[in-house]
C-alpha cells in the first residue's frame, strides 16, 4: 500500500473505473457521491466509503469528477466549510477531473488560493473505457510545480498527460475537444441519414469515410461500436455533452464573441436533450436527427 492517500468525490461512470485503478495501484482511496449505488460499486473493489469531514480528515489529495461547475462549486464550498480553520495547515491539493467551465475554474483558483489550497484543473479525454484501463488523455491546468508533484498520480488513470497553462487552460482544451467532438458526431449524423435515404448501406458509407478525409472518432469507433448495432451504450451521457456546448457558446459569449456554429451546435444539442432526456447516451444523437428526414421517409414509402 503506498502512503498515499486520495480523497475522490464524484464515483459515476467515469469517476467509479478511476478510483479503481487508483486502489488496484496501492492507494488508499476515500470516495464520497450522493448516490448509493456509486457508493456501493466503490466499497465492491476495495475503497473506502466515508462523509465529507472523513474524506478530509484522511486524504491530503481531493480528486473530483462531478457533473459540472455547479456542482464542483457547491463541492468546493463544502469543502472550505469542513475545512474551516485547519486550512493553511495542511498541503493540501484539490484536483478538478470534471469538465468544468474555464472561467468557473479560474475563480475556484484564485478562490482556494487565498486559503492556502493548491488547486489543478486536470479534466480528462477518453470515456468510460480508457478511463477502466488508465489510458485517458489529461490536460492540466494550474501551478507548474503543484503538477509535477502529482505526476505520479496521473501516470496511474492516464496515458497521455499534458501540461497546458495556468489555471481554466485544461478546462478550456477539453471542452474545445467536445465542441469538436460533438460538431462531428452530429455531421457524421446527417451523413449515414443521407447514405439510408439513398439507399447505401451505412456500414459501406462509413467504411469509405474510415479511408478518406471524412473520418473521424464518429466515424472510426462511435458509429461502429454504439450507433450502428443500436446499443447506444458509450457511457457518455447526452446531457453532458450538450453542457460542453453550451459552455462553448457561453465562453464566446462571455468575450463578446458570436459564432454560428457554437449557436448551432448549442441549440441542436440542447433541443436532443430536452426531447430524449438528459440520461440519454450521447449516441442517442443519432435518433434525433432522424426526425429530419421522417418526411422523406413518408414521401419514399407512398
Ligand atoms: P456521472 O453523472 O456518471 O457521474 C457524476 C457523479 O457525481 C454521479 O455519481 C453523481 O451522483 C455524483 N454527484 C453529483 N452531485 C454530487 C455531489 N454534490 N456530491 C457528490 N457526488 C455528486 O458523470 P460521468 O460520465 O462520470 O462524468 C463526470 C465528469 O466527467 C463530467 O464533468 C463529464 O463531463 C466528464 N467526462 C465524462 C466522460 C464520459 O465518457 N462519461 C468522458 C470525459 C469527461
Amino acid at each position: 500500500m503506498k502512503n498515499v492517500n486520495i480523497g475522490f468525490i464524484g464515483l459515476g461512470n467515469m469517476g467509479n473505473p478511476m478510483a479503481r485503478l487508483l486502489v488496484q495501484h496501492g492507494y488508499r482511496v476515500y470516495g464520497h457521491d450522493i448516490d448509493p449505488n456509486a457508493i456501493r460499486t466503490f466499497d465492491c473493489f476495495g475503497g473506502i466509503p466515508a462523509p465529507l469531514t472523513e474524506l478530509f480528515e484522511n486524504a491530503n489529495i481531493i480528486i473530483l469528477m462531478l457533473p459540472n461547475s455547479q456542482v464542483v462549486n457547491q463541492v468546493i464550498e463544502e469543502i472550505i466549510s469542513c475545512l474551516g480553520n485547519e486550512l493553511t495547515d495542511r498541503n493540501f491539493t484539490i484536483i478538478d477531473m470534471s469538465s468544468s467551465y474555464p472561467l468557473e475554474t479560474q475563480r475556484n483558483a484564485h478562490k482556494l488560493a487565498q486559503l492556502g489550497i493548491a488547486f489543478l484543473d486536470a479534466p480528462v479525454s477518453g470515456g468510460v473505457k480508457k478511463a477502466a484501463t488508465g489510458e485517458l488523455t489529461i490536460m492540466v491546468g494550474g501551478n507548474r510545480e503543484v503538477f509535477d508533484k502529482h505526476r505520479e498520480l496521473f501516470a496511474v488513470l492516464g496515458k497521455q498527460v499534458f501540461y497546458v497553462g495556468p489555471s481554466g487552460s485544461g478546462h478550456l482544451v477539453k471542452m474545445l475537444n467536445n465542441f469538436l467532438s460533438a460538431a462531428h458526431l452530429l455531421a457524421t449524423c446527417e451523413a449515414v441519414h443521407t447514405l439510408s435515404a439513398f439507399g447505401v448501406d451505412p456500414q459501406t458509407g462509413i467504411c469509405i469515410f474510415n479511408h478518406s478525409t471524412g473520418s473521424s472518432i464518429s466515424t472510426k469507433y462511435k458509429f461502429p461500436e454504439f450507433i450502428l448495432p443500436q446499443t447506444f451504450a458509450s457511457g457518455f451521457s447526452l446531457g453532458l455533452l450538450a453542457k460542453d456546448v453550451s459552455m462553448t457558446k457561453q465562453l464566446l459569449r462571455d468575450r463578446g464573441i458570436d459564432t454560428p456554429l457554437s449557436n448551432l451546435l448549442s441549440e441542436i444539442y440542447g433541443g436532443a436533450a430536452c426531447a430524449l432526456g438528459k440520461e440519454a447516451d450521447h449516441t442517442e444523437i443519432f435518433r434525433f436527427v432522424a426526425k429530419f428526414f421522417d418526411e422523406e421517409r413518408k414521401n419514399s414509402n407512398m
